[in-house]
């Protein structure tokens, strides 16, 4: 248990410092198809609109609070010795999957529910 307290320490570290670093700006490494050719993809970025960009750097941002919130969350769990739990439905969370994401509070069955529910909510608009 000391190595996911570990983990969760070093995620939360690691993105309260992508927070610090996006500040005003855009994090280019955030956008979809950034990774492999920064710099062709800088180029194409300069040509968005600068309202877009903010756009875009508020949405990673709420990301970046999000996971912040969960590492947090999943910390407070790890003192309570509820990690590794399923909030949905008490199970006990895969070691594989507690391992590819530390600070997920579900297990894969209900995460499925939850995935299918969202999507049928949103093509229903
Ligand atoms: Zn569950």
């Amino acid at each position: 248990m000391d190595d996911i307290r570990k983990r969760l320490d070093h995620n939360l570290t690691a993105a309260l410092s992508r927070l610090r670093q996006i500040g005003g700006g855009v994090a280019v490494e955030e956008l979809p198809g950034a990774s492999g050719n920064n710099s062709r993809f800088a180029d194409e970025v300069d040509k968005i609109q600068a309202n877009e960009n903010l756009e875009m750097s508020f949405a990673t941002r709420e990301r970046l609070v999000e996971r912040v919130n969960r590492l947090l969350a999943a910390l407070d769990r790890l003192n309570d010795g509820e990690y590794g739990v399923c909030v949905e439905c008490a199970e006990g969370i895969s070691p594989a999957r507690l391992h590819a994401l530390p600070e997920v509070q579900t297990c894969v069955r209900c995460q499925d529910r939850i995935e299918r529910f969202a999507r049928r909510m949103s093509s229903r608009t």
